[in-house]
């Protein structure tokens, strides 16, 4: 029997699952931790609330969670509950699934202003992660920025551009509708410090600007370079930027129809987040592209800004003992191992965003943890050739003993379905759920 402890059951978390599964059979168990308790991690408090279909897949991960030989083991935290050291001591291979859930920094003076939010922040806000769920940014100004030109910054300036009417049958949690519905907010600038051919975002997600309710797109013709450009994208890039072609074609008449306009604003990169003590606008400098680079000209200008969100990418959280690479924000790694078995622990794993940083879709994480499983069985192959690395792991019983030692309040799938449960029958009508937004709610509906 092998026995791999996985930690984080988001995407790449269950994926590793799944294949473990597929590889191993009946010949592994596997125990999915989690420092919550509810699985599911980014497809639950990452992927926008009004992307239902985008969170089906959680339906794929309750297989895998469901089946004999996988536990899921919620509101553990390596550290605090568990080191990772004493996890290698009682599992043959350590995954850490762990995703990215801190925000990158831009790095300029103004950061700590109020209503200044990084984007794991705002959309934990508006998803209820118990982290972030009181961050209440206030929209009662005229102008929001957003800054990065990738599909997260798509995600925030849909939900601030949206009418209540078009987030029914999400599950944006309540604290969130409630303020957007008294928003003030009708200018919203996504800022890109590089040009429309650098945009990092889908055609799917930009598509949809062009069909909301009370917003429309602006892009300024200006920004566009030659058409005839586009023709050395790439296929889902040329129509992304076709989309922009098209926003750029609206004429104001038609724009004037709207209250709310998403103004994309290109070749500006922030220098500074301007206020006292509260956020009142952003100095930029104007850049030009010299061979896909951004460069300065010294030539700056200010935008009044009343809510700021920087939407530039995460970094994996460092855990004790395992080693980080600082520059790239991820768990330092070859190909996904960090550290091999040996004096009695388990191989040291990381997959999905801690390996390879934020990028790709979830989907992008399945390949992903299926070679790091192929990795891991042939690692263990390898380690039984030599003579095993030591005496048999204790897995699932190990970990069991040393959370009743310790008085681990373990959350299991079962507790997780009756969570589930509770949130669906406290759902507004035609939501999927009413999410718990605090770790004592989830505890007790646990029942
Ligand atoms: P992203 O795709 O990496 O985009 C980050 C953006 O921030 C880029 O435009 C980048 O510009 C800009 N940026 C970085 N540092 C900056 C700085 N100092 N100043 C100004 N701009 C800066 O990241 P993301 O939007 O957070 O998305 C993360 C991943 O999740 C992506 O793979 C994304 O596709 C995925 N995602 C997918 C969906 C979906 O499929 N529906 C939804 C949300 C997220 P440069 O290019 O110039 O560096």
């Amino acid at each position: 029997m092998r026995h791999i402890a996985i930690v984080g059951s988001g995407p790449a978390g269950y994926y590793t699952a799944e294949a473990a599964l597929k590889t191993l059979g009946d010949e592994v168990c596997v125990d999915v931790l989690d420092k919550l308790p509810v699985p599911f991690g980014l497809i639950r408090s990452g992927v926008a609330p009004d992307h239902q279909s985008i969170k089906a897949v959680a339906r794929r991960y309750e297989k895998v969670a469901q089946a004999r030989n996988v536990r899921f083991i919620g509101n553990v935290a390596i550290g605090p509950d568990i080191e990772i050291e004493e996890l290698r001591g009682l599992y043959d291979a350590v995954v850490l699934a762990t995703g990215a859930p801190r925000d990158r920094l831009l790095g300029v003076p103004g950061e700590d202003l109020a209503n200044v939010f990084g984007s794991a922040e705002f959309v934990g806000w508006y998803n209820g992660h118990p982290q972030f769920a009181r961050a209440d940014p206030d929209l009662s100004g005229n102008t929001a920025v957003i800054i990065g030109i990738g599909n997260v910054a798509l995600d925030i300036a849909r939900i601030l551009a949206k009418t209540p009417a078009e987030f029914e049958g999400s599950d944006i949690v309540a604290h969130a509708l409630r303020s957007l519905e008294h928003s003030n907010i009708e200018r919203i600038c996504i800022i890109g410090r590089r040009g429309p051919h650098q945009i990092a975002m889908t055609p799917k997600e930009l598509g949809e600007f062009a069909a909301l309710k009370r917003a429309t797109p602006v892009v300024r013709a200006i920004d566009l370079p030659p058409p005839e450009e586009d023709q050395a994208l790439e296929p889902g890039q040329r129509k992304s930027v076709a989309l922009l072609r098209s926003f750029a074609a609206i004429d104001e008449a038609q724009r004037a129809t709207k209250p709310v306009r998403i103004e994309f604003l290109f070749y500006a990169s922030p220098q500074a987040l301007v206020g006292n003590g509260r956020l009142e606008g952003i100095q930029l400098e104007r850049t030009r592209v010299v061979g896909n680079k951004c460069v300065g000209t010294a030539e700056t200008f200010r935008l009044p800004a009343d809510l700021l969100v920087t939407a530039i990418g995460y970094r994996t959280a460092p855990i004790n003992g395992v080693p980080h690479d600082e520059a790239a924000g991820r768990f330092a790694n070859e190909n996904g191992r960090i550290a091999p078995a040996g004096d009695g622990l388990g191989a040291l794993y990381c997959t999905g965003w801690s390996r390879r940083g934020p990028t790709g879709t979830i989907g992008t994480n399945r390949p992903d943890s299926y070679a790091l499983m192929a990795m891991v069985v042939a690692d263990l192959a390898a380690s039984e050739a030599d003579g095993g690395a030591g005496a048999e792991k204790e897995g699932s019983a190990g970990f069991d003993r040393l959370a009743a030692e310790r008085g681990l309040d373990v959350v299991t799938f079962r507790d997780w379905k009756r969570i589930e449960a509770a949130e669906a029958a406290a759902a507004r009508d035609g939501a999927p759920r009413e999410k718990f937004v605090d770790i004592e709610a989830m505890i007790r509906a646990r029942g």
